[in-house]
């Protein structure tokens, strides 16, 4: 296949994510071009397009999702490539397909690997070649609850149904007995054909305290296929993440190089390219099993470029022109650690719940090993029409531990006022010894966390706060006294004499 250089492309979603593929193809000099809804009128992403193009009202389902709309703008404004971000458009394959026929590249795999990997049991069936680890579980969707029951008894419980077509941790129900399998069932099928328009349910082994560890993958048109290491994912609020970190405190080089192999297959397994993400559960043994993979970029791939030092989304345009990867495995390392929290507009001490409103007070913290992807200017509403999602907070450090105090510290300097958001839940995360020694699973926030913990941190801190500036006031008076009654051994300039 031919090369072909993109010289304008159209972002087919909004916030941070939108601006985010819109600086690197500003760097690629690329150009741009937005879509936005009602709402999103004046949103940064509009500004920051070379073009932009209004795609209807705000609900996302007469806007962002409208398949017809976003090629329509396309064709409009002679974008030749379309990158759908994540969420939304990101994993239809419709879309991929009509991007195709429009003659629009579509930044992303090809429709194939998205349809495959876009269902949980056909992924299970496409790997199966591969000698790829799985969760003891079924391979094809169940409707029979006796049949369910025979199976769940053969693997023990707890077990775990699951929407085929799940995703964003949705669709999973914890089942303890056999007394309970026909119940959750029933109610796991419903769910699934409301939330994916598909009921296909299936059944899995539940682990009991996994980590939730990913690999990164690229992969070029032309057969390479590489991994760019692991991201740890294990602190997570119904089943879906919240701190991200990368490497993962615990893997070990040969582990790492097992779980990377198994990933690249997985990518064979499909014939992928561009860059996805092959999720696996780590148990306490260190076993890993394959979940599914992701066929687009990742909220958490910035721990990623941090550490490996590549720009993922400038490598997804670069295959998506037909070139061959630039890099072999061998030439790929670690250097150093980083660590992401996602800022949801939510409420920690309310069980997460969004929470909307104003930006009165948005200001984001900068430095050394600071980055903040965000969508969000002082002043804005966080519409409650899309993802609770306002920024993403990365820190780099040489080591986990420099990492994780720096995201103490940026925690500390995010100033947002109007709403409330996860960043006291990640500072809370940030002091607890389980993360702070790596002895994390999926379970964190049951375990640990209590909402109350963060109002006490809150009331603590303000205490510390009073307390020290009552110490500080003591010592500068102090020292003003100090300062006077020394005076004689200072020199005229004020350094030791001696
Ligand atoms: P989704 O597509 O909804 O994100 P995943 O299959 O990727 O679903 O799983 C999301 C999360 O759910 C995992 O990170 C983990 O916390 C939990 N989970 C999924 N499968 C299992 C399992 N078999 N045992 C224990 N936890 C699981």
């Amino acid at each position: 296949m031919s090369e072909q250089v993109i010289k304008k492309i159209l972002v087919a979603n909004r916030g941070e994510i939108a601006l985010r593929v819109m600086r690197t193809a500003r760097r690629m000099d690329i150009a741009t071009v937005a879509v936005y809804s009602d709402i999103d009128r004046d949103a940064p992403h509009v500004m920051f397009a070379n073009e932009a193009i209004h795609i209807g009202p705000s609900p996302a389902s007469q806007s962002y999702l409208i398949i017809d709309k976003i090629i329509g703008a396309a064709k409009a404004t002679g974008a030749d490539a379309i990158h759908p971000g994540y969420g939304f458009l990101s994993e239809n394959s419709e879309f991929a397909k009509a991007c195709t026929a429009a003659d629009i590249i579509f930044i992303g795999p090809s429709t194939k690997a998205i349809e495959v990997m876009g269902s949980k049991l056909a992924a299970k069936e496409a790997v199966k070649n591969y000698d790829i680890p799985m969760v003891p579980g079924t391979e094809s969707a169940l409707e029979d609850a006796t049949e369910a029951i025979t199976i769940a008894d053969s693997i023990g419980y707890p077990i775990l149904i699951k929407a085929s077509a799940g995703g964003g941790g949705k669709g999973m129900r914890v089942v303890e007995s056999a007394a309970d399998v026909e119940e959750q069932m029933k109610r796991a099928i419903s769910e699934a054909k409301s939330a994916f328009g598909d009921g296909s349910v299936f059944i899995e082994k539940y682990i009991t305290s996994p980590r939730h560890i990913e690999i990164q993958i690229l992969a070029d048109r032309h057969g390479n296929v590489l991994h760019l290491f692991e991201r740890e994912c294990s602190i997570q609020r119904r089943h879906q993440k919240v701190v991200e970190e990368a490497p993962s405190a615990v893997l070990t080089p040969e582990l790492r190089e097992r779980m990377g192999k198994a990933a690249a297959d997985v990518a064979r397994s499909c014939d992928y390219e561009g860059a996805g993400t092959v999720e696996f559960l780590l148990d306490d043994d260190y076993n890993f099993y394959f979940l599914e993979m992701n066929t687009r970029l990742q909220v958490e791939h910035p721990v990623t470029e941090m550490i490996t030092g590549l720009d993922l989304v400038e490598q997804q345009i670069k295959v998506a022109q037909g070139e061959v990867l630039s890099m072999k495995q061998e030439d790929l390392s670690i250097t150093g650690h980083a660590v992401e929290l996602r800022v949801y507009a939510e409420d920690p001490e309310e069980n997460f719940m969004p929470s909307i409103g104003n930006l009165k007070v948005y200001r984001a913290p900068e430095g050394e090993g600071v980055r903040v992807d965000d969508g969000f200017r002082e002043g804005m509403d966080v519409p409650i029409f899309y993802d609770p999602m306002i920024a993403k907070l990365i820190t780099y450090g040489a080591t986990r531990k420099e990492a994780i105090e720096k995201m103490t510290k940026a925690i500390n300097d995010y100033q947002i006022e109007g709403i409330k958001t996860t960043l006291p839940f990640g500072a809370f995360v940030c002091k607890h010894d389980a993360f702070i020694s790596g002895k994390i699973d999926t379970h964190f926030v049951k375990k640990y966390y209590t909402p109350s913990l963060i109002a006490e941190e809150a009331s603590i801190s303000d205490d510390e706060k009073v307390a020290a500036m009552i110490a500080l006031q003591a010592y500068l008076d102090k020292k003003e006294k100090l300062t006077i009654a020394n005076a004689s051994s200072f020199n005229w300039d004020g350094r030791l004499g001696n």
